[in-house]
């Protein structure tokens, strides 16, 4: 009998798995169990069309404990594997680039057994040799593989009477560190059951020691120990039990040991629908962002159960884009077991599901910042921008049902606001729902164009994604309030009087400004005296409907072919001491005047957060000033 060795992933993964990067060894038992329904599952999915698949067995899973000899089996009696499945199936890990990413965030403690589907080699955490001994449905020879671990494995034929697989764990000698021996106390192991496995579909059956009373009334109690064999789990899945009946920590337990999330899940969405079509629902908003979420590597979808049986892991069309972090279960009485992925596609009872779940989402989000606001946080942080790219995408068109759902950094409140609550609080004279945009809270909070705004005592939403402005452009308005930038040219932040202060200025320095634009001419669009600086000097604008934080955020996209870009414009304050000096300068020493253009356009784009053309240039004109 000739020793295999593992495929070489699966040598290196050993390793790990038995030198223990994994902390929770106790999760061995959830894995083979999971593998044991896995097997029932396929069993009766095969017998739906094969008669000679039917078992005439109850389809169960039973453990048992050897104490003396240091053993737990996990038998099942469901499909088996023949001699190649065994060979492929507990010889390889195949998913290399999951391991990989393990490798290299190797200090993070993500479960990385569920996560890659290597649940068959946790039995090594805790086992020093694993026998499995396995019969397929359809055939009469059954076969025995066997390893120590890491040096590889055998496969023999064997004498098994019944269809189905045994895994025996021949579990460790104990340390001084781990305790091993307490996986082989039949209570323990039962705990640990109820605790990982409860859903499992089949029965988990067990011998369990007991203790009865034999005396008969009335006399002194006499206690004997005696087995039972008990059914551990109650096996119905935790989304078919009623709301009254599971806890909310019941379902934050099975989301967490399901999707293998740490964090507990920002909202539980549960639904029982009956009507055109009945189904029932456990939905999840996770609570922590997953590590792939904004990659081409993270697939939305739900898990999809007709009648308990699964049909699909990650059904695609039960989830909108914009709400495609959401995990959890459907099942419905109502669909075919044997439906195809393409029937699927248009099948109108799953679009009906679809139409609910997404109400569904939406309604349990806005009572989650509606009542928990600090959660609501919490989630926005995570996925907020995944709604606001919900409002711009398909052209608009689901932006009634995200926009009450859209927080941003108010002014006034320092902290998250909603569109209702800003709207709620805009003084009597103010027309337009104000926001200014730029890197970061605090630099928003320093941009100059913020000041007329901030003097008139308007809140402002800061806007730091760079979708945030697509955002608004494509909802238009909120509660007919439209949406302005500050730096916009009719951003009308000025009174009566200022405005003809400012269109008096603009006529009386006409030369002047041409004379700028001149200086400038291949830097901007257009000079003008501002009517929204305060104390500061100048500032950076534009016209048209490219923003600089647009030309910004086309600047970053990958290529550099005809990047769109704003059409600048130089604000002046006609009120600040340099502008008199330019002023003067204008008057009396056209090269100096020529400086100072220059070095103020500097300025402006500095405070923009922009690149200098030409950083030597602006150096020199710098100094010569001394
Ligand atoms: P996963 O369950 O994610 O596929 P595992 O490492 O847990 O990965 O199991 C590997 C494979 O071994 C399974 O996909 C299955 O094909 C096979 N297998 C494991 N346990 C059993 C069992 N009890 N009966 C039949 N096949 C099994
Ligand atoms: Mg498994």
């Amino acid at each position: 009998m000739a020793k295999r060795s593992f495929k070489a992933e699966s040598k290196r993964l050993l390793d790990l798995m038995v030198n223990s990067i994994y902390t929770n060894k106790e999760i061995f038992i959830r894995e083979i169990i999971s593998n044991a329904s896995d097997a029932l599952d396929k069993l009766h999915y095969v017998s739906l069309t094969d008669e000679n698949a039917r078992n005439n067995d109850e389809l169960h899973i039973e453990i048992s404990i050897d104490k003396e000899g240091r053993r737990i089996t996990v038998s099942d009696n469901g499909i088996g594997m023949d001699m190649e499945e065994l060979d492929k199936n507990l010889g390889t890990i195949a998913k290399s680039g999951s391991f990989d990413f393990k490798n290299e965030n190797s200090d993070d403690k993500t479960d990385i057994i569920g996560q890659f589907g290597v649940g068959f080699y946790s039995a090594f955490m805790i086992a020093d040799k694993v026998t499995v001994l396995t019969k397929k449905y359809d055939s009469d020879v059954a076969y025995c593989w066997e390893s120590s671990g890491a040096d590889g494995y055998t496969i023999t034929e064997c004498d098994k009477d019944t269809v189905g697989t045994s895994v025996i764990m021949h579990v460790k000698e104990d340390t001084e560190n781990e305790k091993y021996s307490e996986y082989l106390e039949n209570y323990r192991l039962r705990t640990l059951i109820k605790t990982y496995s409860d859903y499992i579909r089949y029965p988990i059956k067990m011998e369990v020691e007991k203790t009865r009373n034999t005396a008969a009334d009335g006399e002194e109690p006499k206690y004997e120990q005696y087995t039972e064999v008990e059914t551990l789990n109650s096996m119905i899945p935790i989304w078919q039990r009623s709301k009254s009946e599971v806890s909310d920590e019941e379902c934050v337990k099975y989301y967490k040991d399901k999707f293998f999330d740490h964090a507990d899940p920002s909202a539980i969405i549960r639904v029982s629908a009956e009507g055109i079509v009945s189904y029932k629902a456990m939905l999840f908003v996770p609570g922590s962002l997953p590590y792939d979420y904004y990659t081409k590597e993270f697939k939305k979808g739900l898990q999809l159960y007709s009648s308990g049986v699964l049909i699909m892991d990650k059904c695609e069309q039960l989830l909108p884009e914009h709400f495609r972090f959401v995990r959890g279960v459907v099942d419905s009485q109502d669909l075919s077991l044997n439906i195809s992925r393409e029937m699927l596609q248009n099948d109108h009872q799953l679009k009906t599901i679809a139409n609910n779940i997404e109400k569904k989402v939406k309604a349990e989000l806005l009572k989650l910042l509606n009542n928990e606001f600090e959660k609501y946080e919490a989630f926005w942080k995570n996925f907020g921008l995944q709604l606001k790219y919900g409002i711009v995408s398909d052209f608009g068109l689901h932006k009634d049902m995200l926009k009450d759902l859209l927080v941003f950094y108010s002014s006034a409140e320092n902290k998250l606001t909603t569109l209702k609550d800003y709207v709620s609080r805009m003084k009597g004279d103010q027309k337009y729902i104000y926001y200014a945009a730029g890197e970061s809270v605090e630099k928003i909070a320093m941009l100059p164009q913020t000041e007329i705004c901030r003097d008139k005592g308007y809140e402002m939403l800061y806007f730091t994604d760079e979708v945030d402005e697509f955002a608004v452009n494509v909802l238009m308005e909120f509660e007919g309030k439209k949406f302005k930038s500050v730096a916009a040219e009719d951003a009308e932040l000025q009174s009566q009087a200022e405005k003809e202060e400012t269109e008096k200025q603009r006529e009386e320095n006409k030369e002047l400004l041409a004379f700028i634009g001149e200086v400038l001419k291949d830097s901007v669009k257009s000079v003008i005296i501002s009517d929204k600086l305060k104390s500061h000097a100048v500032c950076l604008s534009s016209e048209g409907p490219v923003t600089l934080e647009m030309e910004k955020y086309f600047a970053s996209l990958p290529g550099d072919e005809n990047k769109p870009k704003a059409d600048r414009v130089l604000e002046l304050n006609a009120a600040h001491s340099a502008f008199t000096a330019l002023k003067n300068a204008f008057v009396n020493d056209k090269t100096k005047a020529e400086k100072y253009s220059k070095i103020l356009y500097a300025q402006a784009l500095i405070v923009a957060g922009l690149p200098i053309d030409n950083t030597v240039e602006y150096c020199d004109l710098v100094c010569d000033l001394f």
